[in-house]
């Protein structure tokens, strides 16, 4: 996966059966789906493991159970671009709510990451950075080190912790100097405000944004079937064109390398 790829976050399974656009599929949802056919799109698999620590202050979900999950999704779905690791998010909710500290949670989670690796080393496991503070996702980044996890040599890295604190310049300091190590980045759950500040630091990124914009507006002309659009694939996909022109057009004023997230000519002159 070298194209650098915008992956739209879905609340419906069934989407990877309707869409061919890129998607970001929760394994919460997905373990609710008691048949699964082979995807018509690319896709990756998210943890829920935001929901699954706020819920429980812990991993319920064992690795054993998350690997064998996974290769059912692999076997009946294809194999997805990445299957994101079970992570402990470092967000200072998250750390009280566990009662751990960064520290402790930047172990357990290159600890799963190994341990997903041995359970089942042929699927595309994404380790993901922890932490706060730049110091921190550093101090993770040699955590993986000393692990023996050369995190640059992997198709993609997971940055952790950031989806809730967007606006801030700090976000794109460490977004920086974490892609200036080479590393190719995912950005969990970033907002179009993050997209358009540091999207260019990542190699692939993930947003719902379009569903909580839809949840507070009317139906599109045309939607008659149901009250806002916050599940529906028409308004996803009129937002996610428009979304990737003006990033286009804002990388192409800056310079910066136009294609991050690739815009096909099509998909250009339909947002115009
Ligand atoms: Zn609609």
């Amino acid at each position: 996966m070298n194209e650098p790829v915008f992956y739209l976050g879905a609340h419906q399974p069934h989407w990877l059966w309707t869409t061919d656009m890129p998607l970001f599929v929760s394994h919460r949802q997905l373990a609710r789906k008691v048949t699964l056919r082979p995807a018509v799109c690319r896709w990756a698999l998210d943890s829920g493991g935001f929901t699954e620590l706020s819920l429980h202050g812990q991993w319920i979900t064992t690795p054993a159970q998350y690997a064998d999950v996974a290769h059912r999704y692999a076997e009946h779905l294809g194999v997805p671009d990445f299957l994101s690791q079970q992570d402990w998010m470092c967000e200072p909710f998250m750390v009280e709510r566990t009662g751990l500290s960064v520290r402790e949670h930047q172990h357990r989670t290159v600890a799963n990451y190994l341990e997903l690796r041995e359970l089942a080393p042929a699927l595309p496991w994404l380790p993901v950075l922890q932490g706060w503070a730049l110091g921190d996702y550093l101090d993770c980044v040699d955590l993986y080190t000393s692990a023996g996890v050369e995190l640059a040599a992997l198709p993609r890295v997971g940055l952790g912790s950031v989806c809730r604190r967007q606006s801030t310049a700090e976000i794109g300091h460490i977004t920086a100097t974490l892609a200036g190590l080479g590393l190719k980045l995912h950005g969990f759950g970033v907002k179009t405000g993050g997209l358009h500040r540091y999207g260019h630091h990542l190699a692939s990124a993930d947003s719902m944004a379009w569903s909580y914009n839809a949840r507070r507006l009317p139906p599109l002309p045309g939607c008659t079937g149901h009250k806002n659009c916050a599940n529906c694939l028409t308004y996803a996909t009129a937002w996610r064109t428009r979304l990737l022109a003006k990033l286009a057009a804002r990388n192409q004023q800056h310079g910066q390398q136009a294609d991050l997230f690739a815009l096909s000519a099509r998909q250009q002159q339909d947002a115009a």
